[in-house]
Order: structure tokens, then C-alpha cells, then sequence
């Protein structure tokens, strides 16, 4: 099965199983999970070599009933419409989880960055840009990075759009450099936001901290810092791996040299002291927290009974498909979901679109304090209405860890702030 195949399917389930608790009908449903528009547009770009190479982009803006299309750009391969729709519908979800006034929006173009040239990235962005200059605006829909691109790609962006339109207008885009309006303290908020509700469910379900063993599957912009913050708590990190191959060593590894070691050879693999693992090896190894941080559908049905960990934080999108999911929560495994656990990102997102607005810039400890009370007020919510709901099902007076669905219940929040919004337009 191919990493995307019926993705944005998949990933309405939850959906639905949240709407029938709150007993919206299908019709209303349906609705609420419809992208309001969908761009495809063709960027032809001069590559190095004098020839041209058209490329596809995509943008989706999925509901704006809660204010305008929020979510990041994709460059990988892989891309392809649903892809883009089903990580489109979850920045609306997402937004609406953490109660950022966003509703949700996703782009990516399918190239390979890697295999790209700096010069040939910015004619490709500027290219993007200018595609989808008209459906985009600091009112309308207000993209960021995500896999394969980052800020360097960002302030492309932001040049084309204020080119074509005349203004300086930085709230068109997130994540930017701190040079032209970014805001301190975004590089690492998707990690900082991770670790917030780590170490809230590590308090609600009793999970030692100290010692705590981590696994993580991709070692990137999100899987970074979480690692260097837990580490700091006295985990120990003894698996990371990324597209090209993984590191083991039972005895823990230094989040800060093995970003080192990445830096400089490209990947973890090989990192001394470490023995070789596979790129998907830190799924399935012996620890008590795993950090999936890489792409979706990475735990499926053929190895969810293989997982080892308590407590799975899902910083990558949907990377746990709903077959699996299933096997994990009756194996009694916790699981902070997408939506949820990686929202830190578009939370320190919406805080430099605000100061971008303002014109006035916070500090790190304010970006830092602002980001941990909004993550730990999402967990907390989202752990009550989990018990609510297990109580309402089975009129238990006490459950058991493994019986709160905490996806379930941050999407029946989420479908809730959304259901709202949209009537309140009149728009169902
Ligand atoms: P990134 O490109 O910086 O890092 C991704 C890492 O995953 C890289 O180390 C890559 O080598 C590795 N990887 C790719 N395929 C792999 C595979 N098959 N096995 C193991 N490792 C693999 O991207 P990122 O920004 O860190 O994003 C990672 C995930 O987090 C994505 O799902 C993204 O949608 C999600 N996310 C990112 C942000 C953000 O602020 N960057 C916010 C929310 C969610």
C-alpha cells in the first residue's frame, strides 16, 4: 500500500464516528467534510539544465467557517490531491482543537527538493506562488512549511505575492525568517507543542518521565526539538531513523549530536555508538513513548501488534491508520493524535500572523508561555470530554486508560466549534 492510497477516506472516519455522537445527521456530515475549493495549477520552471520541467501544484482550501484557510506546503514526491485534501481537513480540525480563530487549508507540489538546486526551488516557488497569488491573502488563506519546505521558501513565497499585489503584507504567509516578520520561538513549536501534551499525558496517565525510553521515526523539523526537550527531562533517546536508515542504542543517544550527525552526513544512520536499524525499525522497538514523525499510514494493521510503546505521540500527520488504531487502543495503548499533539506549529503560526498584524513582536518567553497555555488548556479539554464520553457509554463511574479515545474526543470538539461556526454563518 502506497503511503497516501485512500487517504482522505481514511481520514474522515473519525469524523463520522464523532458526528454520530453528537448526532449531526449525514447530510450535515457531508457538509462539514467537503472541501470548500480545490486549486490544481501546472508550474512550468527552467531547470539548471536550460530545459523546462512543469511541475503540479496543489492548494485546498477545505472550511473557512471559523476565519480563513490555515495549513502548510508540502514538496515530496508523493503529493497528490488527496493527500492535500486529507491534510487540508485536518488543519481545520486541528485549528478548531487548539480554538485558533483558522479554519483549514493545505498546498504541496510533487517534486523532489533533494534533487533540486536552490535556483531551481525558487523558480519553482515563485512559480506556486504566482499560481495561486489570487486565491490566497492574509484574510483568505495563509499557507507555512511542512515536509520539505521551510523558511527560506517561506520568504520566496512572501516576495512573488507582495510583488503581485503591490503591498508588503507579511501575514500572507508563516514561519518565515525572523528578518521579514517571523515570529521567535516557530522553528521548534510544533516539538514544544508535542512536549506540552507529552508531559500533560504523562501526568494524567501516570508515565514516569525520568528515564522514559523514546522512539522516534523521522528525524526532522518537528522530531528535533521534542527529542532535545524530553531529553532535558531525563528520557532517554534510544531509536530515531529517517528516510534513509536508523539508529539504535538502548543506552540513549544525544538529541544535539545526532542533529549534528544528520546535518552533516544526511542522516542519523551511523551515528557512533549506534547500532543500524531500519527506517521503520523505531516503530516497533521496546520504549515507552514513540514519537511518529515522519509521514502517514506508517503503523498499519500488518504492524500495530508489534508496537511496544504506552504512549504514542503522533507529531507527523496521520500516521496511524484506523485499522490500526483499533489493535493499539485494545492493546491499551495511549495515543495523542495528530490533531492535537502537532498543533503547536500552527498555534505559534497564528501568533505571528497576529504580530505580523499588529506590527508588534513578542518575546521567546511570552511565544513560549502563550503556546503552553493554549496546548495544555487543548489536552485537558480534549482528557475531559474523552472520560465524559466513556462515562456517557458505558456508565462506568471510573475508566480504564485504554477505554479514552482522546482522537475521538478532540474531533468531537473540533466538529462541534465547526458545526457551530457554520450555522452561525446560515451556511447549513
Ligand atoms: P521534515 O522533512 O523536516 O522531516 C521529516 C523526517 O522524516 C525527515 O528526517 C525524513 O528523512 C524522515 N522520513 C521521511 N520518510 C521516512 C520514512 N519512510 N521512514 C523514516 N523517516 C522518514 O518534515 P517535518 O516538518 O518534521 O514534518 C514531519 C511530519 O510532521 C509531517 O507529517 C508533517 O505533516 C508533520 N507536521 C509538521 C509541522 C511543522 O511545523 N513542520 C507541523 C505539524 C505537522
Amino acid at each position: 500500500m502506497s503511503a497516501t492510497e485512500g487517504l482522505y477516506e481514511k481520514s474522515l472516519k473519525p469524523l463520522k464516528e464523532a458526528a454520530s455522537i453528537l448526532g449531526l445527521e449525514s447530510d450535515v456530515v457531508e457538509a462539514i467534510a467537503t472541501p470548500e475549493r480545490i486549486l490544481i495549477v501546472s508550474i512550468p520552471v527552467k531547470m539548471d539544465n536550460g530545459r523546462i520541467k512543469t511541475f503540479t501544484g496543489y492548494r485546498v482550501q477545505h472550511n473557512t467557517a471559523r476565519g480563513p484557510a490555515k495549513g502548510g506546503i508540502r514538496y515530496h514526491p508523493n503529493v497528490c490531491l488527496d493527500e492535500v485534501k486529507s491534510l487540508a481537513f485536518w488543519m481545520s480540525i486541528k485549528n478548531a482543537v487548539v480554538g485558533i480563530p483558522y479554519g483549514g487549508g493545505k498546498g504541496g507540489v510533487a517534486c523532489n527538493p533533494k534533487e533540486m538546486s536552490q535556483d531551481e526551488l525558487e523558480r519553482l516557488t515563485r512559480g506556486y506562488a504566482a499560481a495561486i497569488a489570487k486565491f490566497v491573502g492574509p484574510d483568505v488563506d495563509i499557507p507555512a512549511p511542512d515536509v520539505g519546505t521551510n523558511a527560506q521558501i517561506m520568504g520566496w513565497f512572501a516576495d512573488e505575492y507582495f510583488k503581485i499585489t503591490g503591498k508588503y503584507e507579511p501575514g500572507i504567509i508563516t514561519s518565515k525568517p525572523l528578518s521579514i516578520g517571523g515570529s521567535v520561538g516557530r522553528g521548534t513549536a510544533t516539538g514544544r507543542g508535542g512536549f506540552f501534551v507529552t508531559v500533560e499525558a504523562a501526568k494524567a496517565f501516570n508515565i514516569p518521565l525520568k528515564d522514559a525510553k523514546v522512539s522516534i521515526q523521522g528525524y526532522g523539523n518537528v522530531a528535533q526539538p521534542i527529542a532535545k526537550y524530553l531529553h532535558e527531562l531525563g528520557c532517554k533517546i534510544i531509536a530515531v531513523s529517517d528516510s534513509v536508515g536508523g539508529a539504535y542504542n538502548p543506552e540513549g543517544m544525544h538529541p544535539i549530536k545526532l542533529a549534528e550527525h544528520k546535518q552533516k552526513t544526511r542522516t542519523v544512520k551511523g551515528f557512533p555508538g549506534s547500532q543500524e536499524i531500519g527506517t521503520a525499525d523505531p516503530l516497533t522497538v521496546d520504549c515507552d513513548i514513540l514519537i511518529p514523525a515522519a509521514l502517514e499510514n506508517q503503523i498499519t494493521k500488518e504492524n500495530a501488534d508489534d508496537v511496544k510503546a504506552k504512549l504514542i505521540v503522533e507529531l507527523a500527520n496521520g500516521p496511524i491508520t484506523p485499522e490500526a488504531d483499533k489493535i493499539l487502543r485494545e492493546k491499551g495503548v495511549i495515543i495523542l493524535p495528530d490533531v492535537l499533539a502537532n498543533a503547536g506549529g500552527v498555534t505559534v503560526s497564528y501568533f505571528e500572523w497576529v504580530q505580523n498584524r499588529m506590527g508588534y513582536y513578542w518575546t521567546e518567553e511570552e511565544v513560549d508561555d502563550k503556546l503552553r497555555q493554549i496546548m495544555t488548556k487543548a489536552f485537558k479539554e480534549i482528557y475531559q470530554t474523552a472520560k465524559q464520553h466513556v462515562l456517557d457509554r458505558s456508565f462506568k463511574v471510573h475508566s480504564e486508560a485504554h477505554e479514552l479515545n482522546l482522537r475521538i474526543a478532540a474531533y468531537i470538539l473540533a466538529v462541534k466549534r465547526i458545526y457551530e461556526a457554520m450555522k452561525a454563518l446560515g451556511r447549513i
